[in-house]
């Protein structure tokens, strides 16, 4: 019997808010343990929450963002349960009226999928995303244990998926590409190092074909999407193995033991509802007006894939190329700039990602000698500032067109580019400015090239004879000297002809 693999993914993903869900502590990683707290988020008697506006607003975005509905009315919810990093012993969170339902996100997977979206891509469907706070950090010494709440109270958006992931591949993908879209979206950096996206596994297995579902096995808090894909190819065919002894599965809670590789139980859920949800009367429920939500529809940006197969179709740039402009947002806006006017956008695609940016990097590494202090706020700007960017550099966006047209049109070799191209980086000057200066036109005048081709075969006898005697590659040879002669200017096509000619 063949066995299939049901898999829904819960993800949470940290907000990028400048202070915390109900009050207005900083939402900061990396401060001293319980520097960034107040009674609200110490969850102290008798405090009141006030929502952030600005994490509803990055919530519903991700709603539009995910092709989902945005419910008129929305509120928030107590889930009960006792834990030392969560000192309220409830969690607020959206139980049955989310802030969001109802999406779907598409992505490039070549593996098996049954759902396709409108555009015809490999689709996951989204149950809703909803807004929660997060909670505190358990630390464990060698001797005792301690508790950080300067996470506690964090805004924290839980993107539930359908069931429609079959297998550990697709779950990665769409992982990735659910990620690419909250980090294009402003709604959050997503730096998995920092423990800003955690996600649940809800894992099953059944007969294939069969309409029911099996035992939900759930992998908890996960934090890397590697991780997430290691762990199901472990538990897949662990639960298709035990089903194969004839063995029930029943539904629990494993951990997955990165070490190890291996997933072990860690509790069995008898009852699905024990966390006594109840409407939190601290907090209006959430009615957007018209103008609340077209502001928030305003910031919807173009989505990753979407740029990607629109840089594909309109500047003809293969995949890898389309994809590195979207990884590299201000490189692709670089190029798009310029590529209108193109007549060749592929080659100054090339250009821009082969040439700019190691000459970028290249000057960034020059500049990389000072290392302000890591995991701040204060660092991540002063090293932001440090950056040699595109906003510095001395050329304008013409010049590469310029530079891209003087080798189509042949007016100077692919080699003698290279040279421009590093001269205008560090002056500035135009291509042709600097091709003038330097005398690099290519000289496609026969007579010029014949007299280097007769100056070439009078030097080298040797090769010229091997050439006579049926060894075609010593014309390559003949060729170079021509090359050398000319200082590198001759037409190479032209030189090959001419030597092949007089040779012959
Ligand atoms: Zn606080």
């Amino acid at each position: 019997m063949e066995f299939e693999a049901v898999i829904g993914l819960e993800t949470h993903v940290q907000l990028k808010t400048k202070s915390k869900m109900w009050c207005g502590c900083a939402n900061a990683f990396g401060a001293p343990p319980n520097t960034n707290v107040c009674p609200v988020c110490l969850g102290l008697p008798g405090v009141l929450p006030v929502p952030n506006d600005e994490a509803l607003r990055l919530t519903v975005l991700t709603g539009y963002l995910l092709n989902c509905e945005i419910p008129r009315f929305a509120k928030f919810d107590r889930k009960s349960y006792f834990y030392p990093d969560m000192p309220k012993n409830y969690q607020i969170t959206q139980y049955d009226r989310p802030s969001t339902a109802n999406g779907w996100v598409e992505f490039e997977f070549n593996g098996e999928t049954t759902l396709k979206s409108p555009n015809g891509l490999p689709m996951v469907r989204i149950t809703r995303a909803h807004l929660e706070e997060d909670v505190g950090k358990n630390v464990h010494f060698e001797r005792n244990s301690g508790v950080d709440f300067n996470r506690a109270g964090v805004p924290l958006m839980e993107i539930v998926s359908e069931p429609d992931i079959s297998s550990a591949d697709m779950a990665y993908e769409y992982l990735n590409a659910l990620k690419d879209i909250l980090v294009y979206g402003g709604v959050s950096d997503c730096d998995m190092e920092k423990g800003m996206v955690r996600c649940d596994v809800n894992v099953s297995v059944r007969p294939k074909g069969s309409k029911e579902l099996g035992a939900k096995i759930e992998i908890k808090n996960m934090n890397s999407f590697s991780g997430v894909r290691r762990a199901l190819e472990y538990e897949i065919p662990r639960q298709i193995e035990m089903l194969k002894k004839g063995a029930r599965l029943i539904q629990s809670t494993r951990r997955w033991d990165d070490d190890a590789g291996i997933t072990d139980e860690m509790r069995t859920k008898e009852h699905a509802h024990d966390y006594r949800y109840f409407p939190d009367p601290d907090l209006m429920p959430q009615a957007p007006t018209d103008a609340w939500l077209a502001e928030v529809k305003a910031r919807v940006v173009e989505l990753p894939l979407a740029r990607k197969q629109r840089f594909m179709k309109e500047y003809g740039l293969p995949a890898t190329d389309a994809q590195t402009f979207v990884w590299d947002r201000p490189l692709g806006n670089y190029f798009e700039g310029m590529a209108k006017q193109s007549k060749n956008p592929k080659a100054a695609a090339n250009w821009v990602i082969n040439n700019l940016r190691a000459k970028l990097a290249e000057a960034n590494e020059s500049r990389a000698g000072v290392s302000p202090a890591q995991n701040s706020e204060e660092g991540q700007a002063e090293r932001a500032a440090l950056l040699y960017t595109l906003a510095d550099l001395k050329f304008k966006p013409e010049a590469i067109l310029e530079l891209v047209g003087l080798v189509d049109a042949k007016t100077i070799s692919s080699s003698a580019a290279q040279q421009v191209f590093a001269e205008m980086f560090d002056t500035g000057k135009s291509p042709m400015a600097i091709v003038q200066e330097k005398g690099l036109a290519q000289v496609s005048d026969t007579g010029a090239i014949e007299k280097f081709c007769d100056e070439a075969i009078a030097a080298n006898p040797g090769p010229v004879a091997d050439f006579k005697a049926g060894k075609a590659v010593a014309l390559n040879f003949l060729k170079g000297q021509v090359m050398k002669l000319s200082k590198g200017k001759a037409n190479p096509a032209l030189a090959g002809e001419i030597l092949e000619r007089k040779l012959r």
